[in-house]
Order: structure tokens, then C-alpha cells, then sequence
């Protein structure tokens, strides 16, 4: 099997995934020797059940921040992943508030889920991490969980970052550059004056900037909803000139064929 990237889910609002109008079970990078699981939010076993995906196989599970929406699943999956922690397996990557909340925020992981994992790590924005083929980079996130990150994952067919919940800032800019795939959780149309998350608006100031080879949006609020992802996707690739996708439940994408900034790189520096 080839790599790809399959979004298990594609809600970003209490409104949406609370109906399941758009599941919420995250998105997943599978390749040679890797399965890596993003933000396994309510319903994200569910989702690897109906994509025959074994969720034994998981390397790595990341969250990037402590909302349900995001980690909802994450004690389950870790005891699904290890026989309960019998045959400790995995690693878990995420954030300092999943572990041990920010204040405001209470720890969603378990005392006794995290002992399933055979390693916990975590990450504040610039840090990385290897596990075996994958590079993980966790990048800034401006989002009311104060210790939000987003991705940055260079696997062996292309560099995908992943942006978490954020608003725009524009450190976001160079911590999304020389990406072959940008996903952005764009939660609100074009117009939106929302003080939480994406917006159509921010999306096209950042692939402005970024320029990857690709961008999907996914992570949908109900006024994204309403104005159709697929409208506002082809408004901002009208835009900005970068391919640009609006995610569905079940969309999956192979990154090969995306990967022309960091082949060219790898070219560059064989010279
Ligand atoms: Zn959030």
C-alpha cells in the first residue's frame, strides 16, 4: 500500500459534529511503516471501523490540543491500541494541556492511559520529535487553549502541515512554509468576524505567503456549512492560485503526487 492522508472527519463546531452532519474522528497519515492518527475527536474509533483500518497498527496518535472535539477518543484509542495497556504500544504526542491542563482547561488524558503508550511526549511550538520515518514539528496555534499547536510532518513522501485550531496570526506564515500540503481548519466563510479560528479571508492571506503545492480545508462551522466548503475552496484557489480543496468525510489524498517543493529541495541539496 502507498501512503495517504484520510480525513476521518470533517466537522469543526459543537453544531456540526454534534449531529454528525460531518463526522469529527480526525485525520489519518498512513505510509510504509507508519499510521499516524491526528486529533481522534467523538466518534474517531467508529470512523477506523468503518474504514477497516486497525487501529493496532497506530505508530503514533498526535492531538494538538485538549478541546473534546479534538481528544474525545484519546483515553479509548490508547487502551484499544495496547490491550489496555497490557502490550504497552505507540506513542502519544501532544500538548501540555491534554497531559495536564492549562488552568482553565483540565488534563484529558487518564493517569492510567498514559502508562499504554510506550513513550509520551510533549511538545511546545519548535520542538520535533522522530518516530521511525516520520518527522513531527509542532508549530504555533493562536486558539483559546493556551498550550494549542499545530503539525508539521515530513514522511517520506512529502512535507504536510496540519494547522490545528488557530486564528491567524502571522507567525503562522513561516511556520508553514515549504509545505507540500497545507491543511487548514478553516471553521468560517468569506466575511466571517469570528474571534475563534480560520476564516476563508485568513486562508487566502496565508496561501498568499505560503504557497504550497496543495491546501485543504477542513475542521467546518455551521456558516461554512451553509455557504458550501466546495464554493468557498474554489473562491480561495481563485485567489491565491494554489490548489485548494474542501475536505469530505472520507477524502483521501496521496501525498506523492504533491510533493514537488520538498523533491525539488531534495534535489537542491544532492547538488
Ligand atoms: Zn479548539
Amino acid at each position: 500500500m502507498g501512503s495517504r492522508i484520510l480525513f476521518l472527519g470533517t466537522a469543526g463546531h459543537h453544531a456540526i459534529y454534534g449531529t454528525q452532519v460531518r463526522a469529527s474522528g480526525g485525520i489519518l497519515l498512513q505510509g510504509e511503516g507508519y499510521q499516524v492518527h491526528l486529533d481522534p475527536g467523538p466518534g474517531a474509533l467508529l470512523q477506523l471501523n468503518n474504514y477497516k483500518i486497525n487501529v493496532k497498527e497506530h505508530t503514533a496518535v498526535a492531538v494538538t490540543h485538549a478541546h473534546l472535539n479534538h481528544c474525545n477518543d484519546l483515553n479509548v484509542m490508547l487502551g484499544a491500541m495496547s490491550y489496555q495497556g497490557f502490550d504497552r504500544h505507540g506513542i502519544l504526542i501532544t500538548n501540555e494541556t491534554v497531559v495536564n491542563g492549562d488552568g482553565k482547561l483540565t488534563p484529558v488524558l487518564t493517569h492510567a492511559h498514559r502508562n499504554f503508550v510506550e513513550r509520551l511526549i510533549v511538545l511546545k511550538p519548535s520542538q520535533k520529535v522522530a518516530i521511525d520515518e516520520v518527522e513531527i514539528h509542532a508549530l504555533p496555534a493562536f486558539h483559546s487553549d493556551s498550550h494549542a499547536l499545530g503539525f508539521k510532518l515530513y514522511t517520506p513522501e512529502a512535507i504536510i502541515s496540519y494547522s490545528g485550531d488557530t486564528k491567524y496570526h502571522k507567525d503562522l506564515l513561516e511556520a508553514y512554509d515549504k509545505s507540500d500540503i497545507l491543511i487548514l481548519n478553516v471553521q468560517h466563510p468569506f466575511g466571517a468576524k469570528e474571534e475563534e479560528g480560520l476564516s476563508s479571508d485568513d486562508a487566502v492571506k496565508i496561501l498568499q505567503k505560503v504557497k504550497p503545492v496543495l491546501c485543504v480545508i477542513t475542521h467546518f462551522g455551521p456558516r461554512m456549512m451553509k455557504e458550501n466548503p466546495v464554493y468557498q475552496a474554489r473562491e480561495i484557489q481563485k485567489q491565491t492560485n494554489v490548489q485548494v480543496i474542501a475536505a469530505e468525510d472520507g477524502f483521501e489524498l496521496t501525498p506523492d503526487s504533491y510533493a514537488a517543493i520538498s523533491k525539488q529541495k531534495r534535489l537542491t541539496n544532492f547538488e
